[in-house]
C-alpha cells in the first residue's frame, strides 16, 4: 500500500469528493478551499512533482490542462479561474504527489 495520501485518494483507499476520473487522472475537491471552486488534478501515476517530469510525461502534463479548461466550463466558471502547481518546500508545496490547483469563483485569493 503507498504512503502517498494522493495515491491512496486515486486508488479508492482514502475517500475524496471526486468531481472526475479516468485511466489517467483524478480530479477532487480540495479539503480546505480557497475560494468557491477548489479543485485539485492528479496524474494517477505517482510523480513527487513537477521537477521529477520528464518527457516521458509530455501527453500527460497536455493532457491535464486541457481538462482543466473542460473541468472549469462545468464548475460554471466561464469568467475564468486560476491555476497553480506548487513545486517544491520553497514553492509552498505540502503534498509531494505532483497535482494542479484550479481555483475560482467567489473568494478567489489575490494573488501577492
Ligand atoms: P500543496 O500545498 O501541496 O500545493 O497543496 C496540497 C493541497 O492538498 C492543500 O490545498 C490541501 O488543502 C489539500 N489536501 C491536503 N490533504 C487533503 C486531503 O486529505 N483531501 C483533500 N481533498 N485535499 C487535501
Ligand atoms: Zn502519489
Amino acid at each position: 500500500m503507498s504512503d502517498c495520501l494522493f495515491c491512496r485518494i486515486a486508488a479508492g483507499e482514502i475517500p475524496a469528493d471526486i468531481v472526475y476520473q479516468d485511466e489517467k487522472v483524478v480530479a477532487f475537491r480540495d479539503i480546505n478551499p480557497k475560494a468557491e471552486v477548489h479543485l485539485l488534478l492528479i496524474p494517477r501515476e505517482h510523480v513527487d512533482s513537477l521537477n521529477a517530469v520528464t518527457p516521458a510525461h509530455d501527453e500527460l502534463l497536455g493532457y491535464m490542462l486541457r481538462l482543466t479548461a473542460k473541468l472549469a466550463r462545468e464548475q460554471g466558471l466561464a469568467d475564468g479561474y486560476r491555476t497553480i502547481i506548487n513545486t517544491g518546500p520553497g514553492g509552498g508545496q505540502v503534498i509531494f504527489h505532483l497535482h494542479l490547483h484550479l481555483l475560482g469563483g467567489k473568494g478567489l485569493p489575490g494573488f501577492e
